[in-house]
């Protein structure tokens, strides 16, 4: 007999959105909360100290997204409302995205790495590793035993339009769409693993790799987008599943008109081109459209497998902080993960 948990499936796009505490720097400046989650998906961006009247604000600042989740969240538990169950379709042929879309210090890096390990005081797992573990948990169980599958792990940086491998010393890579219309990021290495441990080892090693050297002259992490993919292969190489963890650039640049630095104007510009054509990919498959604009954005391009065809899913998680001071990036944020869904 089937369980009704068994049949559960994941919906094709699922969009989340966390907020994070006050930071130490946020208290000391008395900056207040102005953010609240008063329901199961609810999220409020309400006036500091304001009691939080929902029926005042429904037209304005209330949002609605599958899951919403307060500064109490754990990593853990957004995991189990996200990624899990992604984790879970690749098992069964999908290809998956899991987006973490923010401003800066929103919270993007803490819920998709954390520490990695979980092992330094008063920080958690984050979904990179906690995906890690059930994928070997998944290649180990019975269940999928007679497929045989192997997994692969790949990272690398999306800068500026150009690819780099953070798994071998930021080599600039080449984008290549064949006559078929199948992308392919040429010469990505892709390492072959056994347990969660070397998937964490590698994520350290292209997280290293990411904030040092020349490649990608001085860009730092906010302003390139990481993309990790466990790849799951049968005997022969050939694709099973995979799932690509992306951490996004800062999105706060868009708002950021007063720069008269050229190199900055550039890379704001690719920022908002690549988020903007992420949205209109996520959209269309929503939609279940046959046009999906994939060839937008680099960042879209290489993701192209993962928006086309019927096992295609999606969740984003959008980070934001709770101070009145980042309010206009907040709603900024909020508002386009409310035109994602
Ligand atoms: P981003 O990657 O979006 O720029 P980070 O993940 O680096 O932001 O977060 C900025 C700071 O806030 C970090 O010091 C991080 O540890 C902290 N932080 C973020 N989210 C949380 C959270 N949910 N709970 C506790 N600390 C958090
Ligand atoms: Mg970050």
């Amino acid at each position: 007999r089937i369980s009704t948990s068994d049949i559960i499936e994941p919906q094709r796009i699922c969009v989340c959105v966390r907020k994070r505490p006050l930071n130490k720097q946020e208290l000391t400046k008395k900056d207040l909360d102005v953010v609240s989650v008063p329901g199961k998906g609810a999220l409020l961006v309400h006036e500091p100290k304001q009691k939080v009247d929902l029926t005042k604000y429904l037209d304005n600042h209330i949002f609605q997204f599958d899951y919403s989740f307060n500064e109490n969240a754990t990593n853990d538990q957004v995991y189990n409302f996200t990624a899990k169950p992604l984790v879970q379709s690749i098992f069964e042929g999908s290809m998956a995205t899991c987006f973490a879309y923010g401003q800066t210090g929103s919270g993007k890096t803490h819920t998709m790495g954390g520490d990695f390990t979980g092992k330094q005081q008063n920080s958690s797992k984050g979904i990179y590793a906690l995906a890690a573990q059930d994928v070997f948990t998944n290649i180990n169980h019975r269940r999928y035993a007679s497929l045989d599958l192997s997994a692969f792990v790949s990272f690398f940086e999306i800068y500026n339009g150009k690819v780099y491998d953070l798994l071998n010393k930021k080599a600039k890579l080449r984008v290549l769409e064949d006559d078929r219309q199948q992308v392919n990021v040429v010469g990505l290495e892709e390492v072959y693993v056994t347990k969660a441990e070397e998937v964490i080892k590698m994520i350290q090693i292209g997280s290293a790799c990411r904030t040092s050297g020349q490649t990608s002259a001085n860009a730092n992490s906010s302003r390139s987008h990481a993309i990790l993919q466990i790849v799951l292969r049968r005997k022969k190489g050939a694709l099973h599943g995979k799932f690509s963890l992306i951490d996004l650039a800062g999105n706060e640049r868009g708002t950021d008109v007063s720069s008269n630095d050229r190199s900055t104007l550039v890379e704001t510009a690719e920022i908002n081109q690549s988020l903007l054509a992420l949205k209109e990919c996520i959209r269309s498959l929503g939609k279940n459209s046959d046009y999906i604009p994939f060839r937008m954005s680099t960042l879209t391009k290489v993701l192209r497998d993962s928006f086309i065809g019927e096992k295609s899913k999606t969740c984003m998680i959008a980070m934001v902080s709770p101070s009145m001071s980042s309010c206009e990036y907040t709603m900024n944020t909020l508002r386009y993960a409310d035109r994602v869904k």
